[in-house]
C-alpha cells in the first residue's frame, strides 16, 4: 500500500495540511488536497450580509483575493461588501468587480460577518476595521503569511500557500463555486503577483496546476502580467534615477531611502515600483530594503521599509520582530522616527541578520 506522507508545523493550523498524492522525491513536489477545517466553510455558510476588507498599501493579492472573494460569496447568494482603506491604483481597476470597492467612510457599523484577506495582522486593515463598532462582529482571518498574529474568531492561516489566492482556490472547491470568469481572474491576479510571475522559490508543481485550472477557467494570463508586473509608470523610472544615485551595498545588504521631497518631485504618487524587488536581483547582495518616509494618519513622520532576501535568507522574522510581517523572502514594516535614524537601525539589524544566515550555509 502506498504510504501517505504528511507535513505539520507547529504553526499551520491543525486543520491545514497539505497532504501529497506520493511520497516526496523531489522538493518541488505534487499537493494533492488541502483539508479545511468546518467551521470555515460552516462560518461562511450561516452568514450573509459579510464585509470583506484586506491590507493596507494592497499588492495584486489583496485586490485578487478581496474581490476574489466577492464573487465566491455572490455565487453563494450572499450580500458582500467590500472595503479597502487605499484608492484602487490604475493597475487592479482591470479586474472585475473593482469599481464597487468602497472606502472606510462609507463602511458601516453592523455586518453579519467580516472576512480579512491576506492580512498579517489587525492594523493592517487600516481604518476599515472601526475596534469599537466591529469588535462584537466575528471576525474570520484568510491569510498565507507564517507571521500572522491570529486576530480572528476563526483563523484559517496556510504559509505553505504562496498566496491567499491560492487559499481561496481550494475554499471556492470546498464550496462547489466553479473556478470560472471573474472569479478566475482575480484569483490568478494574486497567483502571477505573488510569485513574480512563478518565479519565486515557492513555486511548486502545485501552484501551477492551481494557475492551470484558472487559465482553463477563462483567465488570461498574459494579459494579467501585462498589467501588473510588466508595468510601470515613467515617474517611477525617474524616481530609481534619483535614488539609485545613492545606493548602498554593504556586507551582503543593498539599500537605498527614499525622501518625501524625492516622491513629491518624481510624482509617483507613493509608487516606487517595487523597487526592493528590483534591487535583490543585484548579484553582490542577499538581502535587499527600501526606506520611505512617509508621514501617518496622526501627522508623525515614520519609515515604510520594504524587505527582501535570495533564496536560503530571512527577512520575515526581523519585520515581524519589529512589528511588521510577511515572509521569509518578502516583508516589511513602518517604523517611527526620521529617514536616517531607522534606516541606520535597520540597516544594523539586517547586516547582524545576514551574518547570521550566512553562517549557517
Ligand atoms: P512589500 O515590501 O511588497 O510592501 O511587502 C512585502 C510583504 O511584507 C507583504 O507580504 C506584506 O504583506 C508584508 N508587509 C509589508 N509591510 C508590512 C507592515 O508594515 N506590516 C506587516 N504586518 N506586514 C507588512
Ligand atoms: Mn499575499
Amino acid at each position: 500500500m502506498e504510504e501517505r506522507v504528511s507535513r505539520q508545523n507547529s504553526l499551520f493550523h491543525p486543520y491545514c495540511v497539505l497532504v501529497p498524492d506520493k511520497p516526496i522525491t523531489n522538493p518541488i513536489y505534487n499537493l494533492m488536497a488541502i483539508v479545511i477545517d468546518p467551521t470555515i466553510l460552516a462560518i461562511i455558510h450561516q452568514h450573509n450580509h459579510i464585509l470583506c476588507v484586506s491590507h493596507v498599501n494592497p499588492d495584486g493579492d489583496a485586490y485578487g483575493s478581496l474581490l476574489g472573494m466577492g464573487w465566491i460569496l455572490r455565487h453563494l447568494g450572499k450580500n458582500p461588501v467590500l472595503a479597502m482603506q487605499d484608492r484602487t491604483p490604475t493597475e487592479f481597476r482591470y479586474l472585475p468587480g473593482s469599481g464597487q470597492i468602497i472606502n472606510p467612510s462609507a463602511v458601516a457599523n453592523t455586518y453579519d460577518l467580516i472576512i480579512c484577506l491576506d492580512a498579517s495582522s489587525a492594523d493592517r486593515m487600516g481604518t476599515v476595521f472601526r475596534a469599537e463598532a466591529h469588535a462584537p462582529i466575528p471576525l474570520l482571518v484568510i491569510d498565507h503569511h507564517i507571521t500572522n498574529t491570529r486576530f480572528g474568531t476563526v483563523n484559517w492561516i496556510a504559509p505553505d500557500c504562496v498566496a491567499t489566492c491560492q487559499m481561496l482556490v481550494y475554499l471556492a472547491q470546498a464550496l462547489d463555486v466553479p473556478l470560472a470568469g471573474p472569479l478566475a481572474e482575480c484569483l490568478l491576479t494574486g497567483l502571477v503577483t505573488d510569485t513574480l510571475g512563478f518565479r519565486t522559490s515557492n513555486t511548486t508543481t502545485t501552484v501551477m496546476e492551481t494557475a492551470l485550472q484558472l487559465m482553463v477557467g477563462g483567465a488570461n494570463l498574459p494579459n494579467i502580467v501585462a498589467r501588473t508586473l510588466s508595468r510601470r509608470s515613467v515617474r517611477v523610472f525617474q524616481l530609481w534615477g534619483v535614488v539609485l544615485a545613492d545606493l548602498h551595498l554593504e556586507e551582503g545588504v543593498i539599500w537605498v531611502t527614499i525622501s518625501r521631497e524625492q516622491m513629491k518631485r518624481a510624482g509617483t504618487n507613493r509608487d516606487d515600483g517595487q523597487l526592493s524587488s528590483m534591487l535583490i536581483t543585484a548579484a553582490e547582495a542577499d538581502i535587499s530594503a527600501t526606506f520611505t518616509e512617509k508621514v501617518d494618519e496622526t501627522g508623525q513622520v515614520a519609515v515604510e521599509c520594504s524587505f527582501r532576501a535570495k533564496p536560503g535568507y530571512d527577512v520575515g522574522a526581523l519585520a515581524f520582530e519589529l512589528g511588521g510581517g510577511g515572509h521569509p523572502p518578502a516583508s516589511g514594516c513602518t517604523l517611527p522616527g526620521t529617514l536616517a535614524e531607522v534606516s541606520q537601525r535597520v540597516v544594523t539589524a539586517l547586516k547582524a541578520a545576514h551574518q547570521q544566515q550566512a553562517a549557517l550555509k
